[in-house]
């Protein structure tokens, strides 16, 4: 039940509908104190294996969060979550996944185990009126969101969640969803973003590590003007944007997330840029803070 049907089922039910409502009023309480509005990110995470190595992508990482408040949990919205309907993991013990192939031991071999956090996946699903948000007892943590997370926060001590991305709905929807979040930026949730801006691996050329295409190069400069310019409607609709931005998104789901992140951002918020840079050929590792 939504926290304003419950409001009204209060107001109408007798006290026979009392008692089961009783259970409810946890949803009332609030374990979120109110804090100094978080920053939000998009992060451009590219290979799993910025997991484990200390290359220039993942020591932007770790300065990143030095220069953020140490947050009371992450929502991180994962690429390599997709899903029918929109759900939060709401276990208490995250599992690590390894949901890649090809990769040396030592990756499989990661466990990053930052505890869950069911009191935030709950909170989630009772701000977002727009859609019935599921309560994931089987997913954990991605690489999209670990890979990323774990050397932000090596320690693991700060309570993680995921929200999946719903695959039937559009572009316009998963902004519309996340502007529902905005307030767990004031309750010291760091909400990240995590996917790719310019992500095709059909065309990656390993004899590129360092460069884009021109396509890439083009599409990557077009998508920081239009995040410059606040001009997210644009950003929405990115089909109409032209042939580079039709390569570098083939696929929505690792674009999706930095709509996400978009859409939290609240007037004349400062937006910074970080790991600016194109890769493979076909993938660009750019990445966004907001705040
Ligand atoms: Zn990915």
């Amino acid at each position: 039940m939504k926290r304003k049907d419950f409001l009204k089922s209060l107001a109408l039910l007798p006290l026979a509908g009392f008692a089961m409502n009783l259970n409810n009023l946890n949803l009332l309480t609030d374990p979120f104190e109110n804090t100094a509005k978080m920053p939000v990110l998009f992060v451009g995470h590219g290979s799993p294996m910025n997991a484990i190595e200390i290359n220039e992508f993942s020591l932007e990482w770790q300065k990143l969060s030095k220069s953020l408040p140490k947050p009371n949990a992450i929502l991180c919205i994962s690429a390599h979550w997709e899903t029918k309907g929109t759900f939060v993991t709401a276990m208490e013990k995250p599992q690590t996944i390894h949901d890649f192939g090809g990769f040396p031991q030592a990756l499989f071999d990661v466990q990053y185990l930052a505890p869950g956090s069911p009191e935030l996946a709950d909170k989630t699903k009772n701000m977002v009126a727009k859609t019935d948000v599921g309560l994931d007892e089987n997913w954990g943590l991605d690489h999209g969101a670990w890979s990323v997370i774990r050397v932000m926060y090596p320690e693991a001590d700060i309570p993680v969640i995921q929200m999946s991305l719903d695959y039937f709905q559009n572009p316009q929807y998963h902004y519309d969803l996340a502007r529902e979040l905005a307030e767990l930026r004031n309750k010291g949730v760091l909400v990240i973003g995590s996917g790719n801006m310019v992500h095709n691996l059909r065309a990656v050329d390993w004899s590129k590590p360092h460069h884009g295409f021109d396509w890439a190069q083009e599409a990557n400069e077009k998508f920081k003007k239009l995040i410059l310019a606040n001009d997210h409607q644009q950003l929405i609709n990115y089909k109409t944007l032209g042939r580079e931005v039709e390569l570098s998104v083939p696929t929505p789901e690792h674009y999706l997330p930095l709509l996400y992140a978009l859409a939290l951002k609240t007037g004349n918020e400062e937006i910074s840029f970080f790991n600016d840079k194109c890769v493979m050929g076909s993938l660009n590792m750019t990445s966004v803070r907001i705040g």
